[in-house]
């Protein structure tokens, strides 16, 4: 098929939107004779107008070029091999143009760059692409990404953008399209499923028919994915803004039992906590909103917080210590997900210390509130405390009277403090590490 070349009069994309590192490494690979484009999820955005999360830059120039052409590139991958270039406050990725798998291809060794790395495309036997790394033109580079929308490119040499799909239509029409037949493409990679979920969420678009179906009919097949890349794509699916349009999805395609069935389970025994998780969901969604973006412990305790405190609680009323019986629900949260979703130990027990924290929350008046408020998971156990405040219209004095204490307290770094306070007020500032938003990787 012939490419639609829309040239720059024609859409909307000004480089000023551009990040000026990336615009500087299109310039560069375009003077010294290289094909230079935008390519992947920025054009997209910059053709919707949002702000993209990342520019991503595909050449012709093979990873050793890159290499020799910028100082601050450092090759990565295990996948694929791509340059990273990194800036002072952000990495630019480029990638070498390169074509899906076919299944004639094996350990074709094309030039002196990848002859080092005997690249290959392997399938397993479910057909599941498990290397895929051979170099291609520009087209087939767009035509072996997930969906039309996200395969168009914007060529820094006259400015046009280049589609080589129907992602121009789709974008217009807000919907996303397999690249190709979406059997094959969601069993290739079946992450893929999330990312249309997750689109569809983040941007309010439609998933096609024909690839919802599929998704429907295949998600069972999401556990083929290795834990480590789940636990990145769910942090993507819920912690970027939407993951309360995400929630709906994945459990309507049916993702959501395939992923967590304990969890799918636990809310099919009561309509209500559909609905529990739903509002949690949305306070996230709309702590993000507030540029607040929360911690993966506070998602996974917004997500199946409510679950694990419940069976705390009846190991509770059976005699077993608070504290031992959320260690142990927590424990065992930890184990039934490790199938699905590599959950870094650290992360497991900043949630369960969000949950033990509740009823030290809980108790009025509070002993030791310093200590307590203290504590490094205080702010995300406050704001569980604040979601089923908010949720189930419970704890609503305790909510008040921590928040209360916070006002008169404030924690050390608060720009709320009036600047001439008493000295000895200050000494009792306490310190905390302030949290850090978590920067997620692609895959
Ligand atoms: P975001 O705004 O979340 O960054 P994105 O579309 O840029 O969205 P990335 O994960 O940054 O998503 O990936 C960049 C591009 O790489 C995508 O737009 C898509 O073209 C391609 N891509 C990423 N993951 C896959 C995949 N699993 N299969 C095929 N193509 C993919
Ligand atoms: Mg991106």
């Amino acid at each position: 098929m012939e490419p639609r070349i829309v040239p720059r009069k024609e859409h909307r994309i000004s480089r000023k939107q551009m990040s000026p590192n990336a615009l500087r490494t299109l310039y560069r690979l375009h003077s010294r004779g290289f094909i230079a484009y935008l390519v992947g999820g920025c054009v997209r955005d910059l053709l919707l107008g949002r702000q993209p999360k990342d520019f991503d830059i595909g050449t012709n120039a093979t990873p050793g070029q890159i290499k020799r052409l910028f100082r601050n590139c450092r090759l990565i991958g295990r996948r694929f091999r791509l340059a990273h270039l990194r800036f002072q406050d952000e990495i630019v990725e480029v990638s070498t143009f390169r074509r899906a798998a076919v299944p004639s291809d094996n350990a074709d060794i094309e030039d002196e760059d990848q002859n080092k790395r005997r690249p290959y495309h392997v399938k397993d036997e479910n057909g599941m692409v498990l290397i895929d790394n051979i170099f291609g033109t520009p087209e087939e580079d767009a035509l072996r990404r997930d969906f039309t929308i996200n395969a168009l490119a914007y060529n820094i040499a006259d400015a046009s953008v280049i589609d080589y799909s129907t992602g121009l239509s789709d974008l217009r029409q807000r919907l996303i399209r397999s690249i190709g037949d979406p059997r094959v493409r969601f069993t290739e990679d079946p992450v893929r499923m999330l990312r249309a979920v997750r689109f569809a969420a983040s941007h309010g678009f439609e998933i096609e028919n024909d690839a919802w179906e599929n998704i429907c009919e295949l998600s069972s097949t999401i556990s083929r994915v290795s834990p480590s890349r789940l636990y990145e794509e769910i942090q993507k699916l819920f912690l970027l803004g939407s993951a309360g349009p995400a929630f709906i999805l994945l459990d309507k395609s049916g993702l959501l039992a395939a992923l967590f069935p304990g969890l799918a389970a636990w809310i099919r025994e009561d309509d209500r906590r559909f609905q529990l998780l739903a509002d949690n969901l949305e306070c996230l969604d709309q702590l993000y909103r507030r540029g607040t973006p929360s911690s993966p412990a506070f998602f996974l305790s917004a997500l199946f917080g409510p679950g694990i405190e419940e069976d705390a609680f009846k190991r509770h009323r059976d005699g077993i210590p608070h504290r031992q019986a959320m260690d142990e629900m927590c424990a065992n949260f930890m184990k039934e997900i490790s199938g699905t979703a590599h959950i870094p130990g650290k992360v497991g027990g900043r949630l369960c210390a969000i949950l033990t924290l509740q009823s030290s929350l809980h108790r009025m008046p509070p002993r030791k509130p310093a200590s307590i408020a203290g504590r490094p998971e205080f702010m995300d156990a406050l704001a569980y405390l604040r979601m089923a405040a908010q949720a189930k219209n419970e704890y609503r004095t305790p909510l008040e009277w921590w928040e209360t204490y916070l006002l008169e307290t404030p924690p050390a770094g608060s720009t709320d403090l009036p600047t001439d306070e008493a000295p000895e007020k200050k000494r009792k500032r306490r310190r905390r590490k302030p949290r850090r938003a978590r920067k997620t990787e692609n895959p």
